[in-house]
């Protein structure tokens, strides 16, 4: 017996996720905060894990992380929260519990390839509904594919991973409005977006929910995303979660670090500011066409992508290279915005190697 023979033909057809190796570099390719916790919060946070009851198995509703990311992120009494594994495991569970044969996820491209990814996961089809040259949404598009596939689950990033943008609001706001199915507005990059969010319109939308994750501001060593949303919809997925998979030592380094809110919040200032001096530095070199970011990563086309990407990788410096992941991102290169030693270093290695 060999694993083509038992193995779904659709799992046998995918490579698996692939994580560059950045032993050394800088590290700029995965929307990673380059700051850590200050010295003097770090220790209080070592005495509490040290605490840790890590005998027992974790409370399965990790009550106390629900309290903590209803204080710091103002959550309304009204909605249930279910917690992932990262953003990433929630995913899987709104995939697996929305399964039925034949149902549809819909998510615009190019954006996270863990939508496509999970779908072929749990079974379902999967529909990418291209976004246009400058990424910006395509509404009619989206809008005739929603009525033509009636997807039970459509993604839409806001802003959008890997393009930076936000889309336009009223436009999501009307492709929710025009769907059968469920609608996850994946507030990944929230930090730096500058107040966007659709957190105020769940109210109005039952088929709305709202998925975020602590990875970018800072946490993304802990693993842990949300889901809010009405209870009725919360309360089905939630069957699906496995009982402990948000363990002890992350319910008790989440609730001190979201007691600190506020210092996750001033890192992410700063990193929106440096995001400015990047964009501008990007934008005075030449052959360097840059797109504007909501998020804590900005995309950028050179003549040639590959060569560019290895030129800095020699040079020390790890970005991602998009270039054939999607016919739209044609040469493109993602760099996360970093501390400012890291964009420095990013700057020169990339103005070096354009001059080659
Ligand atoms: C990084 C990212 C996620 C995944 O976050 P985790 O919580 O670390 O799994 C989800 N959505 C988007 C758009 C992202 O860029």
């Amino acid at each position: 017996m060999k694993p083509d023979q038992l193995i779904r033909p659709e799992i046998l057809a995918l490579s698996a996720y692939h994580v560059a190796d950045a032993a050394g570099m800088v590290k700029l390719d995965a929307m990673e905060n380059p700051y850590r916790l200050p010295d003097g919060l770090r220790g209080e946070l070592g005495a509490l894990l040290g605490d840790a009851a890590i005998n027992r198995y974790p409370d399965p509703q990790a009550p106390g992380v629900q309290r903590a990311l209803r204080a710091a992120f103002g959550i309304a009494p009204e909605y249930d929260i279910l917690l992932g594994n990262g953003s990433d495991e929630l995913i899987q569970i709104l995939a697996m519990a929305l399964a039925r044969p034949g149902a549809t996820l819909l998510a615009v491209e190019p954006s996270f390839v863990m939508y496509r990814m999970i779908a072929g996961f749990a079974g379902m089809r999967y529909v990418g509904v291209p976004l246009k040259a400058d990424f910006t949404l395509d509404e009619a598009a989206v809008l005739e594919a929603v009525e033509r596939e009636e997807p039970a689950l459509t993604f839409l990033a806001y802003p959008n991973n890997p393009t930076g943008n936000a889309f336009d609001r009223a436009a999501v706001e009307r492709i929710i409005a025009a769907s059968p199915g469920l609608v996850v507005v994946d507030e990944a990059y929230h930090a730096f977006a500058g107040g966007l969010s659709f957190l105020d319109a769940l109210a109005r939308f039952d088929n709305l929910l709202l998925m975020r994750t602590v990875s970018k501001l800072g946490l993304a060593g802990l693993r842990l995303g949300y889901l809010v949303g009405k209870p009725a919809w919360i309360g089905e997925f939630d069957k699906v979660r496995l009982p402990y998979n948000v363990n002890v030592l992350t319910q008790v380094a989440a609730r001190y670090a979201l007691s600190h809110v506020d210092v996750l919040e001033a890192q992410a200032a700063t990193l929106v500011g440096e995001r400015g001096s990047l964009f501008q530095a990007l934008s005075a070199l030449a052959g360097v066409e840059v797109f504007e970011s909501r998020a804590n990563f900005i995309l950028f086309r050179v003549s040639d992508a590959p060569r560019v990407f290895a030129g800095l990788k020699a040079r020390g410096v790890l970005i991602k290279n998009l270039h054939g992941g999607h016919p739209l991102l044609n040469h493109c290169l993602r760099v996360t915005v970093g501390a400012p030693e890291e964009n420095e270093a990013f700057l020169t290695a990339l103005a070096d190697e354009l001059d080659h």
